[in-house]
């Protein structure tokens, strides 16, 4: 935000010439103005960009801020310019509420603030004597062309997303910590079960051909194979008792 790359127009000489409504259509000039493109830059950069050196965010920021400065009249009659003037001009400078209403937005508008010599002169340039357009207050020139009230709120919905995210964090965590202090063991071998194999216990309680609920893999392989020695050995003992039972016969037969 360079404010002092604001662009100066003075206005109200003695004769009181131009009047607001002369100042008002500058700011039409003014607008025209920023519209206008370089023709020789490939893309076709700003021309004011080009002419000032204002860093600017085109999705956020407003155009280049002017400053109207009132000299040698009296405080009641720029009071009263100033006013006909921004009641010209809103279409200008007048920003767009934020979907909460807690700033204005300004993108694509002309910042007008305007202050007067004698108060330049008695409080210095850095002093509060700066009114914006669509303001109560006079500031300082910099919260004057600038948005304060954008910064701060930004700067609290930041805050307050890094605490929720922070929030959220914390209860994930317990709720793991709770996930992992009921997660249920092996009731083999005691170990605690995986996601997978608890998920698993839960959907199938039953045991199946190769599923064993509730044991650890490598207890369920362990099962799985003891069954299948197990069988094994009952299978060949049925075959030696079906041999043992066919030998007297065969012998008897024979006989
Ligand atoms: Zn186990």
């Amino acid at each position: 935000m360079g404010a002092h790359n604001a662009h100066y127009e003075t206005a109200g000489t003695r004769e009181r010439r131009p009047d607001h409504v002369t100042i008002a259509a500058k700011f039409d000039r003014y607008a025209r103005f920023y519209q206008r493109t370089a023709k020789d830059i490939v893309g076709g950069a700003w021309l004011w960009s080009i002419r000032w050196n204002y860093d600017t965010d085109p999705y956020r920021d407003p155009l280049p801020p002017i400053l109207l400065v009132f000299n040698e009249i009296g405080a009641r009659s720029a009071r009263t310019q100033i006013r006909n003037i921004a009641a010209l001009t809103r279409h200008h400078w007048e920003g767009q509420p934020d979907r909460e209403g807690a700033f204005h937005s300004y993108r694509g508008k002309i910042p007008i603030v305007a202050t007067r010599l004698d108060l330049l002169r008695k409080h210095g340039p850095h002093g509060p004597v700066f009114w914006r357009f669509g303001r109560k207050h006079r500031e300082d020139l910099w919260s004057a062309v600038g948005n304060p009230r954008e910064e701060a709120t930004l700067r609290q919905r930041a805050q307050a997303y890094r605490e929720r995210q922070a929030q959220e964090k914390r209860q994930q965590a317990r709720q793991a910590a709770q996930r992992e202090a009921r997660r249920p063991s092996c009731t083999r071998c005691g170990q605690k079960l995986t996601d997978d194999r608890r998920r698993m216990t839960e959907t199938f309680p039953e045991p199946d051909h190769n599923w064993r609920p509730g044991v650890c893999a490598s207890c369920e392989a362990d099962v799985l194979h003891q069954e299948k020695e197990q069988e094994r050995v009952e299978a060949e003992e049925r075959q030696r008792q079906e041999t043992e039972a066919n030998r007297p016969r065969s012998l008897f037969r024979r006989r």
